[in-house]
């Protein structure tokens, strides 16, 4: 695993893209969050980041998501730190209710057993919700209606390098469809059904499977069988989504929408609390071309408590590859070598 070094392709620093040249078109794009009014604070320090590092060079516009109405202190106070357009978007209740064909007595029952689990805010029926909604909602949200990519961002998250290339013009031109930055297992107890309900999609959907696809990394359980087992045959290996730069496209085709709603049915966001990390990881593991996939191993990067730190005179504020901060056992956390086994590092 060598997280560390410039970015392998020193094309896409030509002129045509350089952040200095007015005439280099932008993208179909935008930044999006989804985020709480009590955020806000968490969220400020974060925009600050992102704009200095990269957005002030590009303007891509930015979009807030909630479920309630932002107040007016949110929008002034975002809106003071960019140049660029921000859009403050509420989400229909019909994307954000948890479905009617869920059972009230059902979720109550087995998120007592997922909470007896260990399993992290199982018993936040928003969690679920959000979880759902970063599934397989946010793209149909009539605000980005004629967006094809985006760059998801969370508050508190960091950033710690200065991008002076525009990486949205990369995916387009390099032909990619996801970005992301760190790759974790997940906790099995969370997605027990998720595998066995996958396969049972394939088998009714073979023709949805890539020839390029990526099952090799997600039934990989030479580092960590334990889970392949509680998780039914999946490794839990996935890119963390809270970081993602992607093309919509892709969640919008046919095969992910077919497989979302098979999801949404056997009803695992409520009874279970499968991560949108997980669904989106697995969706493009079967269905995409895993040359279609990029780490984004140049942008420094912090979710508590996660690194992904280059090597590089542009980053400061963390620790050329770190990894973590805290206790030395979250480095088993990481399963980016998984998927430089298969992919490499390209
Ligand atoms: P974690 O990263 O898994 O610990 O989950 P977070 O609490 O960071 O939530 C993920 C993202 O969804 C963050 O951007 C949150 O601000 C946002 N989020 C989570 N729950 C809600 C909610 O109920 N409403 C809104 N509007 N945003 C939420
Ligand atoms: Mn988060």
């Amino acid at each position: 695993l060598d997280p560390i070094g410039e970015p392998p392709e020193p094309l896409w620093r030509a002129d045509k893209y350089a952040a200095d040249n007015p005439d280099s078109p932008r993208i179909n794009a935008t930044l999006l969050v989804l985020v709480r009014n009590e955020e806000l604070k968490d969220l400020l320090p974060t925009m600050r980041q992102l704009e200095e590092h990269w957005n002030h060079k590009f303007n891509y516009p930015w979009t807030f998501f909630n479920e309630v109405p932002f107040t007016d202190e949110f929008k002034r106070r975002t809106q003071d730190l960019t140049k660029a357009k921000c859009n403050y978007e509420l989400i229909p209740k019909e994307h954000w209710a948890t479905p009617d064909w869920i059972s009230h007595e059902l979720y109550e029952e087995s998120t007592k057993i997922l909470t007896e689990n260990d399993v992290q805010y199982s018993t936040k029926e928003s969690y679920h919700q959000m979880c759902r909604w970063n599934s397989g909602m946010f793209y149909h949200h009539p605000a980005l209606k004629d967006t094809r990519y985006y760059w998801r961002v969370e508050p508190k998250v960091q950033f710690f390098c200065d991008i002076d290339y525009d990486v949205f013009r990369y995916m387009q031109d390099h032909n990619k469809t996801y970005g992301f930055n760190i790759n974790l297992y997940d906790a099995p107890e969370s997605i027990p059904s998720l595998w066995p309900e996958t396969i049972k999609f394939l088998a009714a959907h073979p023709e949805y499977l890539h020839e390029n696809n990526a099952m090799k990394w997600l039934v990989d359980s030479e580092a960590r069988p334990e889970h392949n087992e509680k998780a039914h045959g999946y490794s839990t290996c996935h890119f963390w989504s809270n970081f993602e730069i992607a093309d919509m496209e892709f969640w919008r085709s046919k095969a992910y929408e077919d497989y979302f709603n098979h999801l949404d049915r056997a009803g695992g966001f409520f009874y279970e609390r499968w991560g949108d990390a997980p669904v989106h990881s697995i969706a493009l593991g079967l269905f995409e071309d895993v040359s279609k996939i990029h780490w984004f191993k140049d942008i420094g990067y912090n979710h508590i408590p996660y690194y992904n730190c280059p090597n590089s005179p542009k980053c400061r504020g963390c620790k050329p590859g770190q990894f973590y901060a805290g206790e030395p056992w979250l480095q088993r956390e990481d399963c980016r070598p998984n998927w430089f086994k298969y992919v490499g590092t390209g």
